[in-house]
């Protein structure tokens, strides 16, 4: 099955889908517009995380938020 990007119609990588598929935005995007959307995507993990953590810790969050950044960047 092919998933495309709604903002590009490029087709996604099995990473891409992956990424989409973990945390969802409501839409599918390739990296490149998944990039315009990352701040939407880290605030959607850091509230995954403090829900299974059952409370807010911020600097847990913010760690979380740079290490999210650069694994981002590193892929
Ligand atoms: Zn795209």
């Amino acid at each position: 099955m092919d998933y495309l990007c709604s903002e590009c119609s490029t087709q996604l990588s099995k990473w891409e889908i992956e990424l989409n598929e973990l945390y969802p935005v409501g839409k599918l995007y390739c990296e490149f517009c998944q990039s315009k959307h990352e701040r939407q995507i880290i605030k959607k993990m850091a509230e995954d995380f403090a829900n299974e953590l059952d409370f807010y810790d911020f600097s847990f969050v913010f760690t979380l938020t740079i290490l999210t950044i650069e694994f981002s960047n590193w892929i």
